[in-house]
């Protein structure tokens, strides 16, 4: 049975005794098989499942955005019960942002490059959410989606400085059979654009073949994705960026392990992927 509640104190009281370790899947919602593969892995090894449904306003920087994202509560909570989650927290705005609410978490250089800089407070916007998530919560663990790379870091730095008890786990990205990440986003390409977006997967897997081929330069590989991702004229291209996989410095010389990632937009829909590389 899943239970939906919308207030913190019903949120509180449903916890007091459930079974431990309790796994939460924070999400925004219009829930994919990349959530469900979240949902799954909490299943499997907590106690307790919790899935929180709650389109963040602070991460978003333009209103359009967030008015725009896709929503359904309906179709949401059927996929949450599919999957044998125990408990959904769908709260309105004001019950995670109370009246007077007025702070805001910030995370430091790992929050600066990449997404924190194509998107100006964006990670202050989900540091916050999730703390008060991890605090409202106290899950042992928290499932995060390794499609959202930057966003894992940020918040394993958040959760060790705060000394927050919550663990953070990243799973793999789930894809689509032509590779391109499931994201909510995708409902809004266009049929010509959904045809192109497989173009991110072909330059990060390009820029993968060539580093397991030898190829160390950091710049030849940001010209290689350059180059494909060129290839598709309806993709125009945020970022290209290969990184340090703990600092997100971009890097000339790729001599341990690293983090491809790229960010493009098609049309007014920004889509995000990465490819890690071993040592
Ligand atoms: P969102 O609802 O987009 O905020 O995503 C909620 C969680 O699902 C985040 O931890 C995401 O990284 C994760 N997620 C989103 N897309 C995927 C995917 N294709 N595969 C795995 N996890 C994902």
């Amino acid at each position: 049975m899943t239970r939906v509640l919308r207030t913190r104190a019903h949120l509180r009281a449903a916890l007091a005794d459930v079974p431990r370790p309790v796994g939460l899947v924070p999400t925004m919602g219009w829930l994919h098989e990349g959530h469900r593969s979240l949902m799954r892995r909490a299943r499997a090894h907590d106690g307790t499942t919790v899935v929180t449904i709650f389109v963040n306003p602070r991460q978003f920087g333009e209103p359009a955005d967030l008015a725009r994202y896709p929503r359904s509560e309906e179709r949401d909570l059927a996929i949450c019960a599919e999957e044998g989650a125990d408990i959904v927290w769908a709260p309105p705005v004001e019950e995670v942002y109370p009246a007077g609410f007025d702070t805001t978490v910030s995370v430091g250089a790992i929050a600066h490059p990449l997404e924190g800089a194509a998107r100006p407070g964006h990670f202050d916007g989900v540091a916050t959410v999730v703390a008060i998530l991890f605090a409202l919560i106290g899950a042992e663990h928290a499932y995060f989606g390794q499609k959202d790379a930057q966003q894992v870091m940020v918040i394993r730095q958040m959760a060790r400085d705060l000394a927050l008890p919550t663990q953070v786990i990243a799973c793999p990205t789930v894809r689509e059979p032509d590779g391109l990440a499931l994201s909510s986003r995708n409902v809004h390409l266009s049929p010509a654009e959904r045809a192109g977006a497989p173009v991110l997967r072909r330059a990060l897997l390009a820029a993968r073949d060539a580093h397991a081929s030898g190829e160390r330069s950091g710049e030849t590989l940001r010209d290689l994705m350059r180059t494909i991702l060129a290839s598709e004229p309806l993709a125009h291209v945020d970022y290209v960026s290969v990184a340090d996989d703990g600092t997100l410095a971009e890097l000339d010389r790729v001599d341990g392990p690293a983090l491809l990632s790229l960010a493009v937009r098609f049309g007014t829909t920004r889509l995000i992927d990465n490819e890690p590389l071993g040592a």
